[in-house]
């Protein structure tokens, strides 16, 4: 990489503003582009602990402590035949919890902070092109608010953190893959008044299969519960055709589940309905000479395990603590790229895994655990962990504890076969294939990147690893 002073940044969703703002406390120049005007609506209220580290860095936590986020410590999962809770403050800790956020409030939070930390944020700004010369992204036309198009070419280096339009991968890369297993559609809207299941920890999201896909329960601190329903898109096709409307079509589902339809037993329905395809797919790589895709522009996963915010937090972190080392000419920009690459993949790799093996019927509540515990501990793993290695990747702590440790105790290629593995088993007697080539053609060098770790103090930055990595 040529020396990095300019960074240009590609959308203002959790994954931009978090890296932005903390390449600009670390004096870079950083310039950001949203192209709505916020507050916008968005979808991902339900958020993992891992995300309030993050906070913490960016001294937000305590803002949203104070007031207007719903505290959240964990959840309950009516999945099959089985029900478990996960509830974070009771297994790690009472300081392990996080929230339930409106995102429009949310997401200006993050944003009016990169601003107040030095970021140039232009609101209104759509990126349209990226030329690259040599791989490498030099300028970029843009418009504001539909207007005559101009070019930003004064950057050393693009972050891609457009969300799942993904500028870089599906408009100039070509590299976006879907996932066969998870061609869903979601639909949802909110209700006043909604009831939860009982044992469920304070301010938890409830998540209850049906035949039909499953349901989100997730109650927001005005009073408001999320209710969406997640299910392949053939069914919702059928039960599409028999509707006029989305909002009858939603009605219906909500009707089709006892269990949901005793949680709004006494609700009132707040108009209007919301329909969005949530297929999942992985980019083959999230970096390149002079970029990096952060947050859903790289990778995205079906929201069962409400992991879609800490994968954005989480991969602007360690974008932005890469970059900011490669400035500072503490890494090779190879280096940079590849730590990045790494632990991005890493966690979007272990969480697919655990998805998948959600999605196969004959799974119980046993196999997920013993799923979990294999994707935390590898080989250490006894069987007997109980809920908490589900509950410890779901809070998003299983990455960051690997990327500020150096500590992979299983091995990348363990995780790729695992997730292999359950999609396989998941799909048997469907028509599709499961297609990780992405991860499997280009596998992760452990014994390269073991070895390095994100650092925070006395900067942000990476550092080399003390230990054995083991
Ligand atoms: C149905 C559903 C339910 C979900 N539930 C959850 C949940 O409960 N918990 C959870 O953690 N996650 C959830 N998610 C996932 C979550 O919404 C995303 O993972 C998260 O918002 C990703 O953040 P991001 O910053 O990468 O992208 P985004 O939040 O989408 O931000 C991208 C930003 O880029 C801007 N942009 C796009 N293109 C351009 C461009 N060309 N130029 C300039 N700006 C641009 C957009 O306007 C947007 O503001 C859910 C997703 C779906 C679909």
């Amino acid at each position: 990489m040529a020396p990095l002073r300019k960074i240009l940044v590609i959308g203002g969703g959790p994954a931009g503003s978090v890296t932005a703002t903390l390449l600009a406390r670390e004096g870079l120049d950083v310039h950001l582009l949203e192209r709505e005007h916020f507050p916008r609506y968005h979808i991902g209220e339900s958020l993992t602990p891992s995300t309030r580290t993050v906070l913490d860095l960016l001294g937000l936590s305590g803002r949203l402590d104070a007031g207007g986020f719903q505290i959240k410590r964990g959840g309950v999962f009516r999945w099959g035949s089985d029900e478990w809770v996960v509830d974070w403050s009771k297994l790690f800790g009472p300081q392990v919890c996080s929230w339930q956020v409106d995102r429009a409030a949310f997401d200006q939070l993050l944003l009016e902070n990169a601003e107040a930390s030095g970021v140039t944020v232009d609101q209104g700004v759509a990126a349209r092109n990226v030329v690259f010369d040599s791989g490498r992204p030099v300028s970029v036309t843009c418009t504001r608010d539909r207007g005559e198009p101009f070019v930003i070419d004064d950057f050393d280096f693009l972050v891609d953190a457009s969300g799942r339009s993904g500028l870089l991968s599906t408009r100039h890369l070509g590299n976006r893959r879907p996932h066969p297993l998870f061609r869903n559609v979601a639909i949802w809207g909110y209700w006043a008044n909604a009831g939860q299941l009982p044992l469920t920890p304070e301010g938890g999201i409830n998540v209850i299969s049906s035949p039909d896909g499953w349901y989100w329960i997730i109650p927001l601190a005005d009073g408001r519960t999320s209710v969406g329903l997640v299910s392949p898109k053939d069914v919702f096709a059928r039960h599409r055709s028999r509707h006029s409307s989305p909002e009858e079509l939603y009605h219906a589902l909500i009707g089709r589940s006892a269990a949901v339809g005793d949680l709004l037993r006494e609700a009132e329905f707040r108009p209007a309905v919301r329909v969005e395809t949530d297929y999942s797919y992985t980019a083959d790589a999230f970096s390149g000479p002079g970029h990096m895709l952060v947050g859903d522009a790289a990778c995205f996963l079906d929201p069962l395990l409400s992991t879609g915010v800490h994968l954005a937090m989480y991969s602007g972190l360690t974008a932005a603590a890469s970059i900011a080392a490669n400035a500072r000419g503490e890494v090779t920009g190879q280096e940079a790229l590849g730590f990045f690459e790494y632990t991005y993949r890493r966690a979007y790799t272990r969480l697919l895994a655990l998805v998948s093996s959600m999605y196969d019927d004959y799974d119980t509540k046993e196999d997920f655990f013993w799923t979990a515990e294999r994707l935390v501990h590898g080989d250490h793993g006894a069987g007997r962990s109980g809920a908490a290695p589900f509950g410890e990747i779901i809070a998003g702590l299983s990455d960051l504890r690997e990327a500020t440790v150096s500590s992979t105790r299983v091995l990348t290629e363990r995780l790729t076969d695992e997730a292999f593995r359950v999609q396989r088993r998941a799909m048997a007697g469907g028509t599709g294939r499961p297609d990780l080539a992405p991860l499997r053609e280009s596998p992760l060098d452990d014994n390269e990147w073991r070895g390095w770790q994100l650092v925070t103090e006395p900067r942000l930055g990476l550092a080399r690893s003390e230990g054995d990595g083991k």
